[in-house]
């Protein structure tokens, strides 16, 4: 996987990429980044410096093992579908696990979930990891180097494995560096958090995005400016508007009528529209509220003018009065439908009834005109 990214200087990740040359390397790690940004690229970057005798030089044999993702001293564990038996582990998956990574340098979870045909399955790090991971950590290190495990989204890892991974980070072994990958800090136990040294990543930006759409994807300026927007400056997230615009425009259109709906207090029409949205899948249901969050927050900025590039003009075929939508938005409101719309983002991941929550976010809606 040759390396194609560079973090800016003044990047956090910058800074934690170059600590990984001094010696004194923390031995549980825990990364937070939003989906689809710049944890994964920083992940990769920092285990090649710890891999390397020269400081992650890109050219030696550690470095060129771990850039295949095939080094002996570096495991991943990520979620996967879970097998009828319950047996389904990480290393079974590693082969698809590299190629989706080849594809997805700013890997957005609901992809890794398609790729695993996994969207209607239970996808997680499953408690037969938890044994593996024991394992993994009491080999010897080939290289005479560290043991390292890179543990992307522990936030879906089942409560055994989770704490299995607690009793491993209070016992560390001499010589392991474990890194945990987060895109949903909520998720992970508070155990398991609070024995991590946590980094935080924020996005790139959307001026940088915006930048390398053009440079890299030879991207048109106007369209580059609407999907950095879109992205809130996460390269992995405008990356997967731009790949599938088409996948986006159900999400467009549900927003769109959401609003109207709620605006004129159409109680029929919203419970029509909450059947809608109910029947899809759980992945869909917070792709949508993740995505009508980012159109309020554009909504907001439109309103005092600071918006560049509204996200909806990536979708033409969807009207929409967004100045009009705009003036009728203030502070308040727009704080409280973000947090309506949190709120229902984490009922949906605890398996509430889809339909329940999302007539009650209706009515928080309609509360707020
Ligand atoms: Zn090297």
């Amino acid at each position: 996987m040759p390396e194609i990214f560079a973090f800016p200087e003044n990047h956090p990740a910058s800074e934690w990429i170059r600590h990984a040359g001094s010696g004194h390397i923390p031995h549980a790690q825990l990364l937070i980044s939003q989906n689809g940004g710049l944890a994964w690229p920083a992940v990769q970057r920092y285990v090649q410096s710890l891999v390397c005798t020269q400081g992650g030089c890109g050219a030696c044999d550690g470095c060129i093992q771990h850039q295949q993702m095939a080094h002996p001293d570096v495991h991943y564990i990520f979620p996967v579908v879970a097998s009828a038996s319950g047996s389904g582990t990480s290393d079974s998956w590693i082969g698809e696990f590299r190629n989706f990574l080849k594809f997805n340098k700013f890997p957005l979870v609901r992809n890794w979930i398609e790729a695993l045909d996994g969207a209607q399955k239970v996808v997680q790090i499953s408690v037969k990891e938890a044994k593996r991971m024991g394992d993994l950590l009491s080999l010897t290190s080939h290289s005479g180097g560290y043991k390292i495990l890179v543990i992307w989204l522990p936030e879906r890892m089942h409560e055994s494995a989770a704490n299995k991974l607690l009793k491993t980070l209070e016992e560390p072994e001499p010589k392991t560096v474990i890194l945990l990958v987060s895109h949903e800090e909520d998720g992970i136990l508070g155990t398991i958090r609070s024995r991590c040294q946590t980094l935080y990543l924020p996005p790139w930006g959307r001026a940088e995005v915006e930048r390398w759409l053009i440079d890299t994807r030879r991207m048109d300026p106007n369209q580059a400016k609407v999907l950095s927007a879109l992205s809130g400056g996460e390269p992995g997230v405008a990356l997967d508007f731009l790949e599938n615009r088409e996948r986006l425009i159900p999400l467009a259109e549900h927003f769109v009528e959401w609003l109207r709906l709620a605006f004129k207090k159409d109680l029929p029409g919203l419970q029509h529209w909450v059947d809608g949205v109910g029947s899809w899948n759980r992945e869909q249901q917070r792709d949508f509220l993740v995505f009508a969050g980012g159109l309020l927050s554009q909504l907001e900025r439109k309103r005092h003018q600071a918006l560049r590039g509204f996200a909806l003009d990536w979708f033409p075929e969807v009207p929409f009065n967004a100045d009009g939508f705009a003036k009728l938005m203030d502070a308040r409101k727009v704080a409280f439908m973000h947090q309506t719309l949190d709120d229902a983002f984490k009922d949906v991941g605890r398996n509430v009834n889809a339909r329940l929550v999302f007539f009650d976010a209706s009515l928080q809606l309609m509360k707020a005109f």
